[in-house]
């Protein structure tokens, strides 16, 4: 599932690159590897494993991007990091551990249809919720105040944004889908006992 770049992160992190233009796939790389050290990426690893789905060499890869999209979780191939749209290790630990939670969820579920909205929109859901996407200092770099209840409208938000790269999902079904499995889907916190 493709997960689209923040507009303002990605144009900060153009302009803050000494090249202009994000990092090289060789850069990004090598920032995989050091995201693979991060306790959350650890984590989620050991847990894929223990559901049947180890991570083979190659997984996460470093790949340049033309459409504005920070990275993405296909099934049978893994996880691709858009070097071109990444600045610093952060960002990069961010896209890893909110696709590895696609992964972990197409992992569990055998079922999981990725066409159907209701399906996609929850595992949009963990990984926006889990991954600390929408922690607040993260949200004050994109340049959204923090406020009481901020983080699920962030969470909304990045939700929506990244269903209009489905094509099964109109911009009305995927927000129809995304209220309708809402509470079932922030709730569930697998396989962290709450949110991190
Ligand atoms: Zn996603």
């Amino acid at each position: 599932m493709a997960d689209e770049a923040d507009p303002n992160t990605a144009a900060a992190g153009f302009s803050a690159a000494v090249n202009g233009g994000g990092r090289t796939v060789q850069e990004c790389q090598d920032m995989i590897r050091k995201s693979f050290r991060t306790p959350m990426v650890k984590f989620l690893r050991e847990h894929l494993e223990k559901s049947g789905c180890s991570l083979g060499e190659n997984f996460v890869k470093a790949v340049h991007c033309d459409k504005l999209i920070s990275g993405g979780y296909v099934r049978g191939e893994g996880i691709m990091v858009c070097s071109n749209h990444m600045s610093i290790q952060d960002e990069v630990n961010q896209v890893v551990i909110h696709e590895l939670i696609h992964a972990y969820d197409d992992c569990r579920a055998a079922n999981l249809d990725w066409a159907n909205c209701a399906h996609h929109a929850c595992s949009e859901i963990r990984a926006g919720h889990l991954s600390g996407d929408c922690h607040y200092k993260r949200e004050l770099l994109r340049g959204f105040m923090k406020i009481r209840g901020h983080e699920q409208d962030c969470v909304r938000r990045r939700v929506m944004k990244s269903m209009t790269a489905n094509p099964y999902c109109s911009e009305a079904a995927a927000r129809d889908a995304m209220e309708a499995v809402w509470d079932i889907c922030y709730n569930d916190t697998k396989p962290f006992d709450r949110a991190p």
